[in-house]
């Protein structure tokens, strides 16, 4: 089923490196692609970076030409589609908020039309306050993802689901869309930017709960490395079935 795909969306820790560190699988594995005529991308959900810095990431471990798509450029991508060119108050980083210009979108404290969470990194009172008035007025409020916490060196911090907890504790409201992983509205996103139909993109990463789940809510096909979070014995237990699993990157180079 492999080879009729022609995007290959890929999670990053876990699948192509471990913490930074990247798999002695992994080139080979993207040479391979390349070397089809095939395109890969590398997702992520955490939205308090831009693009550009993944990518510097993954050029410094010898990737050529990467494609970082995050749930912040989905998201600007999904209120472009949905409003048009409208004002947005995003509760996010500066990053977030350039992302988001770069789009058309018009980043605007006073007056929005549209309420955005992402994983702010550089929140105060303020903008908790800000945002916490808008949502009482009844914008459409809309999150990059769902992650309650991100991984640290020192342990999990709060990510922008434990943000979404804060406003439903004050104001009751939750986002009526929260568009990264699981959620197929990311895959439905990239699979426009690269005109590539669902049906023809794979969804390769390590978990089963955020990757092959959205692999599985939009569509494409689901592809397990157990490189990295899932065991044998998680996949067992599990009630989601991936379409393929592999112990690595490396096992697919002969059948894509
Ligand atoms: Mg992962």
């Amino acid at each position: 089923m492999l080879r009729n795909v022609e995007l290959f969306v890929l999670d990053m820790d876990g699948t192509i490196h471990i913490d930074g560190e990247i798999f002695p699988w992994t080139l080979p594995f993207l040479n391979r692609i390349r070397d089809l005529g095939k395109k890969y991308v590398f997702l992520t959900n955490n939205s308090s970076k831009g693009p550009e810095d993944y990518e510097e990431d993954l050029k410094k471990m010898g990737i050529q030409d990467p494609k970082v798509y995050t749930s912040g450029e989905a998201t600007a991508f999904y209120i472009k589609e949905k409003f048009g060119n409208i004002r947005v108050f995003i509760l996010g980083t500066r990053k977030l908020v350039r992302v988001f210009e770069r789009s058309g979108l018009i980043f605007d404290e006073d007056n929005p039309e549209v309420l955005v969470l992402g994983y702010d990194t550089e929140i105060t009172y303020e903008k908790i306050r800000k945002f916490a008035i808008f949502l009482r007025k009844g914008l459409p409020y809309i999150s990059t993802h769902p992650d309650l916490n991100c991984p640290s060196k020192e342990g999990l911090i709060p990510d922008a689901g434990s943000f979404i907890a804060l406003f439903k504790a004050s104001t009751g409201r939750e986002p009526e869309k929260i568009v990264g992983k699981p959620n197929p509205q990311m895959l439905y996103s990239l699979s426009e930017k690269y005109s590539t139909p669902v049906e023809k993109i794979a969804v390769i990463g390590d978990r089963l709960y955020t990757d092959m789940k959205l692999a599985k809510n939009s569509g494409a096909a689901s592809v397990l490395v157990l490189s990295g979070e899932t065991s044998r014995e998680d996949l067992e237990r599990s009630d989601l079935v991936p379409d393929v699993v592999v112990n690595n990157l490396g096992d697919l180079i002969g059948v894509i």
